[in-house]
């Protein structure tokens, strides 16, 4: 087992690979900016260090600082959570260089899922299902983008293949808008990614988004852990998941989860792992893969009773995958709400002191958050302070804890989206299982 892991990450999921480590008995070190040294992980860890200020290009982002802060506490490894450096593959490299093992997929692997282009042809090749499209980047010949478009049938979308967080993405109605609606995202591609290289899909209408957990432990085996649907999306955040994804045809289900296990095999996968789909009338469309633990993780462990982040650290140690597929199954149902500290009404982040913190509790109920009372919440970073998750053995179990725990629960102090949460879970649409990524923002009348 690794003897001592650096957190390179902050908040609930730096305190969440922390409890993860402890249980494994391995030690741990905390890194900080300026503006984080009261985090909850940080009282708590082995060791920590501050990596700079508080912006997170200088602390966060700043690879030479990490990988010094490695050395300086003789680490035996690097986990970088979600967020920050989790999908860059030139950390990944510099981190294995420096002779510290990388918590996640090997550099090469990060690179080609997160390049859209050679992910998606990645994952025909395996088998998993795609999104009928312009099958690799489009070229200059303007008849030939025309010709695509016709035969994949408008509406198309037009993404870039370095795109992320939603951004690089242009939908495309009608064939008089095609071509210079491929020339404005290839310009923009180029400026944000510094890659103009763009593809196109067939847009579908009203998909939703069901994603599938997988983890693999290089060493040829490879499991799937079921799958999420995280269709309650504002702006491409996601703000409420459940697992499993309620209503999916049975026989797609499987095909999908099995060709998601095979394609860890076969791009020889290491560690945790998440297959994005959109899901429309009964079929399955990968978009792209995430290469690394995801803030929707505890909905699955609730359900299967994997620890991912214990697996993960457990195939970083070089150990085998600690369950056969055989004996993963799916118990109950379980969903989780994403508590922002932002402004209910603008949705703009609303840092400051939480004068009183109660999560709640009870049976089936579990709060990742590194909040307490007392705590200032920077102005800095991301606005996720924490996540409930409710677990029942019936769907309807599970949301009503939900129900009671955002009732239970105060954060005083700064505003939060939890009355957002309360209407939702009281949602008839919701309740009834199987909304589209539309249905939010719809909702919102945004
Ligand atoms: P990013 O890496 O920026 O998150 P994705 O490829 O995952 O990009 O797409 C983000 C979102 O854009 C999806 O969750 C979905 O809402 C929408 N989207 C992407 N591709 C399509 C498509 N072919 N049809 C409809 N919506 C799409």
């Amino acid at each position: 087992m690794l003897d001592k892991v650096l957190i390179a990450n902050r908040g609930e999921i730096a305190l969440r690979i922390l409890r993860a480590c402890k249980e494994l008995g391995i030690k741990t070190v905390a890194v900080h900016s300026k503006a984080d040294r009261e985090l909850m992980h940080v009282r708590l860890a082995d060791e920590a260090v501050c990596i700079g200020p508080a912006p997170s290009a200088q602390s966060y982002l700043n690879i030479p600082a990490l990988i010094s802060a490695a050395e300086v506490t003789d680490s035996s490894a690097i986990h970088p959570g979600y967020g920050f450096l989790s999908e860059n593959a030139n950390f990944a490299e510099q981190v294995e260089r420096s002779g510290f093992v990388f918590i996640g997929p090997r550099a090469e692997t990060i690179r080609l899922m997160g390049d859209k282009v050679s992910a998606i042809e990645a994952m025909k090749k395996a088998g998993v299902p795609t999104v009928p499209g312009s099958d690799g980047p489009l070229g200059d010949d303007e008849g030939d983008n025309l010709a695509i478009a016709r035969r994949i049938g408008y509406p198309v979308i037009i993404k870039a293949a370095a795109g992320g967080g939603g951004r690089g993405m242009r939908v495309v109605h009608t064939e008089g808008h095609l071509l210079s609606a491929i020339n404005v995202t290839r310009t923009e591609a180029h400026a944000a990614f510094g890659d103009g290289t763009v593809y196109m899909e067939k847009f579908l209408e009203r998909p939703r988004h069901v994603e599938v957990q997988v983890l693999a432990d290089g060493q040829g085996n490879a499991i799937h852990l079921f799958d999420r649907d995280c269709s309650l999306q504002r702006r491409h955040q996601k703000v409420l998941e459940e697992a499993p994804a309620p209503g999916i045809d049975p026989e797609a289900r499987a095909k999908v989860l099995e060709a998601c296990r095979q394609a860890c095999i076969e791009i020889d996968y290491r560690g945790a792992g998440t297959f994005e789909f959109l899901y429309e009338d009964g079929r399955f469309f990968f978009i792209e893969m995430n290469t690394r633990v995801q803030v929707e993780h505890p909905v699955t462990e609730m359900v299967t009773g994997v620890d991912i982040v214990r697996e993960q650290l457990r195939i970083a140690s070089g150990l085998p995958l600690s369950i056969r597929q055989e004996d993963v199954k799916v118990n109950g149902h379980a969903f989780e709400c994403r508590i922002n500290a932002e402004d209910p009404r603008t949705f703009m982040p609303s840092p400051g002191k939480v004068t009183l913190y109660h999560p709640p509790g009870g049976l089936g109920i579990r709060m990742d958050s590194h909040l307490y009372t007392g705590y200032t919440v920077p102005p800095h970073y991301d606005s996720l302070i924490g996540k409930l998750i409710t677990w029942g053995d019936s769907r309807e179990i599970a949301l009503t804890r939900m129900r009671n725990g955002l009732d239970e629960l105060l954060v005083e102090g700064i505003k939060t989206n939890t009355d957002l949460h309360k209407d939702l879970v009281r949602d008839g649409h919701f309740q009834q299982g199987g909304v589209n990524i539309h249905y939010l923002e719809k909702k919102l009348g945004s």
